[in-house]
């Protein structure tokens, strides 16, 4: 099997229904699945807290799709949309984003691996053109991204989708083929990356409720955080629809979307927006945002704003990884459960003695970013020490006596 040959993909029995647009042109299997889910305990006050409620604690490693050049959530949106660039002939592949965009690099990376041309347009307050080489920047730079950028400003004037739409036009007038793909990869193809991992965790829980499994997992709260939205639209319908169905017996769990960019009302918005594209069939004819709003919650979690970090939510990732070996990123994930567990504490009753999933989305190469902050706890921390081999009286003597 080649990375670019697509396979037929057939939409879970639950949607067929209710999703009219399902994907045309198959599925391109780039992604490690299924990712890895498992419960999580530890003695920091994060799992004290959720001890004290009796919390049981699970992740799902979204973080684990790929090398560090593919891996977190986008991952699974380019199954499918580059699927579609391909079908259609496309040599080229235009997106657009953050200047350590997480999805720019997942796509700048599976983009090469089946035959076509990453072009990334960035959005960065450098006056020059040098970006450097931190973190997601190297990884584009590996893989021999076209590099495009754009102050904050004409981001916002001009619009990402019509940013995106001038540079395929640019390129098709140079005799190439541009296939768009727009921020985040969130429209109604790429999300189906998420409804096919809603899928994948039904037979996760599945597994777990068989005889001869011993942990039978009923979910109340699915979390994760925001960006763009696709990654929301794709649970939260997923999980809407397949426990709507009498092929999931329990109650459905919540669905908590954690924005780390903008406010929730335009998430339910744009959330809404992509699931009239996926062609979502309401049960009782309503619009399609009273049905996100219905089976999603979106809460605030953009702290002092995109990509901006707090001590407090850095100090969280720190410790989070510190006891459980599991790095978050500060952009999304971290700050998202950092900001989820305040309202988990602020609403004790709600989350009492449930059962949580944290899908973890990936992006720690967004660390590299935040190293000036992080230094100086971390080396306080876990200082580095001179191994003292001769004796000297100096560092950790691991000198040997003299025989
Ligand atoms: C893009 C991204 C998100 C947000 O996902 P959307 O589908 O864009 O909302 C979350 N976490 C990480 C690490 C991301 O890169």
């Amino acid at each position: 099997m080649l990375p670019h040959q697509a396979v037929p993909y057939v939409p879970p029995p639950w949607c067929t229904n209710r999703l009219l647009n399902p994907p045309q042109h198959g599925r391109l299997l780039l992604a490690n699945l299924p990712t890895p889910m498992y419960q999580l305990t530890g003695r920091t006050s994060f799992f004290q807290t959720l001890g004290t409620m009796n919390v049981n604690f699970y992740i799902k490693r979204d973080d684990s799709t790929g090398g560090v050049e593919l891996g977190g959530n986008k991952i699974r949106k380019l199954e499918f949309l580059l699927a579609d660039a391909l079908a259609q002939g496309c040599d080229s592949v235009v997106t657009i984003g953050g200047e350590q965009s997480n999805h720019c690099r997942a796509t700048a990376a599976a983009t090469r691996m089946v035959g076509l041309e990453p072009h990334l347009i960035l959005r960065t307050r450098q006056p020059d053109d040098d970006l450097g080489l931190v973190g997601n920047l190297l990884m584009d730079r590996m893989v021999g991204s076209s590099i495009y950028t754009c102050t904050p400003g004409e981001y916002g004037r001009v619009g990402s989708n019509e940013l995106v739409r001038r540079l395929c036009a640019h390129l098709d007038s140079k005799g190439r083929k541009a296939y768009g793909i727009p921020v985040g990869g969130s429209n109604g193809l790429g999300s189906w990356g998420y409804i096919n991992g809603v899928n994948e965790l039904l037979h996760q829980l599945e597994q777990a409720k068989a005889p001869e499994s011993s942990s039978n997992i009923s979910l109340e709260h699915i979390a994760f955080a925001c960006g763009s939205g696709g990654t929301a639209a794709g649970v939260a319908i997923g999980i809407a629809l397949a426990y709507a169905t009498k092929a999931v017996q329990d109650k459905a769990p919540m669905v908590h979307a954690i924005g780390v960019c903008d406010d929730p009302d335009y998430f339910y918005n744009y959330v809404a927006g992509i699931a009239t594209e996926m062609g979502l069939v309401t049960e009782h004819g309503e619009p399609a945002e009273a049905f996100v709003r219905q089976h999603m919650v979106v809460h605030q979690g953009k702290g002092l704003g995109y990509a901006v970090s707090t001590p407090e939510e850095l100090a969280f990732v720190s410790s989070f990884a510190q006891e459980t070996g599991i790095v978050l990123d500060p952009v999304y994930s971290g700050k998202a459960l950092y900001n989820f567990m305040k309202h988990v504490e602020q609403n004790k009753s709600t989350f009492q003695g449930s059962s949580i999933l944290f899908w973890h989305t990936g992006g720690a190469l967004g660390l590299y970013d935040k190293i000036i902050d992080l230094l100086p706890s971390l080396v306080r921390a876990f200082p580095c020490r001179r191994l003292d081999l001769y004796g000297k009286g100096t560092g950790v003597d691991l000198s040997e006596p003299e025989t």
